[in-house]
């Protein structure tokens, strides 16, 4: 970790003010090495693992270009998911506090074009989306991007994985050869080396190693048949019980099928990837980031970019082929020092995979066997907290605070029984101990909020 301050760098002192009150003290290392390029305007490729600060790599550096006085797309950033294109969104609006009437517009697919399209003819001076939904506007007329200055391909990789490749660079073809592109990536493979090739011209590379050592991870892998799989997962899970882990699953369909195995047998599991419709992810999201559901079953598509603290396991269900992938989806334990288990499944057909990972990381893999795990601690592995869903939320003008005063206030509860509260349009999601749950759901068959009442279930 480098300890390089942003005021190093040739920024407005507003932006430098606005970081400092975002609590970003400090640059990270992909910061440190990759803004100063992308400031003196120079093509980069940038490969960093998730949680390293990327966006404002990229985010510092657009907004620096943009003139608020022209009303065009002056900067574009495509991203492989909603979920990503949001989480960018809002990191840059946070980044654009600085600079007075800048417009940001975001553009994903499964949302209704109408208002996407009203927005984009109010001026935009960012656009950040999907590949998919960015090429509908196009050829509709609704966007054109001759006025691009900088380019972003956010999660390059995924969205290559994602089959993209020509969406973008059919997409790339409507932008001025005149601008600056910037490529961020956690990994690094060959499909990527070929695309930068073709889009940007003379990149300098900036590439952060993974700060997470293999003494944080505690790495183990056990060969079953194929048909005991489901077993073995259970036998991990009540050798370790974990308090959260996300197990990763190469397809949707397994994914389910995993999620549902693990929910017959107690343990509480919600499968997520990119078939669900927004509404059920953010419940996904919210409730495991609320600790009222323990694990995750996940593709890496729809894994990347969550940004999920503590987690304590990450196990394979089955093992990538890529040990690239491999390493990126155990760096999501073991953060900040705390230790993390990694536990990986694998077949005796896939043997070779396991010598890939012991080639790339240069040593040899812990291999042990289900037998020797200690499964009579008994499973049910219960979340401390139950999430309660609201038929209120942000458009009946109702903040955390109020929810937390009726809980407290008329509801008897104290504050130490309430969890996070996730506020959205038309509904709120708060968390609330399990022993509460009772006491919460008769409050609300009578109780209102803000003179309201409202309509309160657990979900499950
Ligand atoms: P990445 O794209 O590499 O996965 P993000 O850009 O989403 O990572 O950043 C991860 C988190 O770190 C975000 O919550 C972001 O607000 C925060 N962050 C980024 N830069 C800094 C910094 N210099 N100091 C403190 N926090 C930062
Ligand atoms: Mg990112």
């Amino acid at each position: 970790m480098t300890s390089e301050s942003f005021s190093s760098l040739p920024i407005s002192s507003a932006q430098i003010a606005n970081l400092d009150s975002l609590g970003y003290k400090q640059m990270t290392a992909i910061q440190a090495q990759g803004l100063p390029y992308v400031l003196q305007g120079k093509d980069l490729i940038a490969q960093a693992k998730t949680g390293s600060g990327k966006t404002a790599t990229f985010g510092i550096g657009l907004l620096q270009q943009i003139n608020p006085r022209f009303f065009g797309v002056q900067a574009l950033v495509l991203c492989p998911t909603r979920e990503l294109a949001d989480q960018v969104g809002k990191e840059l609006r946070k980044l654009a506090r600085s600079t007075a009437n800048i417009k940001l517009v975001l553009l994903c697919g499964g949302k209704p074009f109408a208002p996407q399209k009203s927005s984009l003819a109010h001026g935009a001076h960012i656009v950040v989306g999907t590949p998919g939904r960015i090429q509908d506007h196009l050829s509709r007329g609704t966007l054109t991007l001759t006025g691009v200055q900088t380019l972003v391909l956010d999660e390059a990789d995924r969205m290559l994985d994602m089959g993209f490749f020509d969406v973008i660079n059919e997409i790339i073809e409507q932008t001025p050869d005149k601008r600056q592109t910037l490529l961020f990536s956690a990994t690094y493979p060959s499909s990527i080396k070929k695309m930068c090739a073709t889009i940007l011209k003379d990149p300098v590379t900036v590439s952060v190693e993974s700060e997470h050592t293999d003494s944080v991870i505690e790495q183990t892998f056990y060969q079953v048949k194929s048909h005991q799989r489901n077993q073995a997962l259970l036998s991990l899970f009540a050798h370790y019980q974990p308090e959260t882990t996300v197990v990763f699953c190469h397809t949707k369909v397994q994914c389910d099928e995993v999620a549902r195995f693990l929910h017959e047998h107690q343990i509480e599991a919600l499968a997520i990837h990119g078939d669900l419709e927004q509404r059920e992810r953010d419940q996904v999201l919210v409730r495991f980031a609320n600790h009222s559901c323990s694990v995750l079953v996940a593709t890496d598509v729809a894994a990347r970019g969550l940004d999920i603290k503590l987690l304590q396991a990450v196990i394979n269900f089955e093992l990538p082929r890529d040990p690239d992938i491999y390493v990126h989806r155990i760096g999501r334990t073991g953060r900040a020092g705390e230790k993390g288990i990694a536990l990986s499944l694998y077949t005796e057909q896939e043997h070779l995979r396991v010598k890939a990972i012991e080639a790339y990381q240069n040593k040899p893999c812990v291999i042990a066997t289900i037998e020797s795990l200690q499964t009579n601690r008994g499973v049910p592995i219960q979340s401390p907290m139950v999430t309660i869903q609201l038929d209120v939320g942000r458009k009946n003008k109702i903040r955390p605070g109020d929810l937390l005063g009726a809980l407290t206030g008329d509801a008897g509860l104290s504050g130490s029984q309430i969890g996070k509260i996730d506020i959205f349009d038309i509904s709120s999601y708060v968390a609330v101990e399990r022993s509460a749950l009772t006491k919460v759901l008769k409050y609300f068959a009578n109780g209102k909020v803000k003179g309201r009442s409202v309509r309160a279930r657990k979900i499950d």
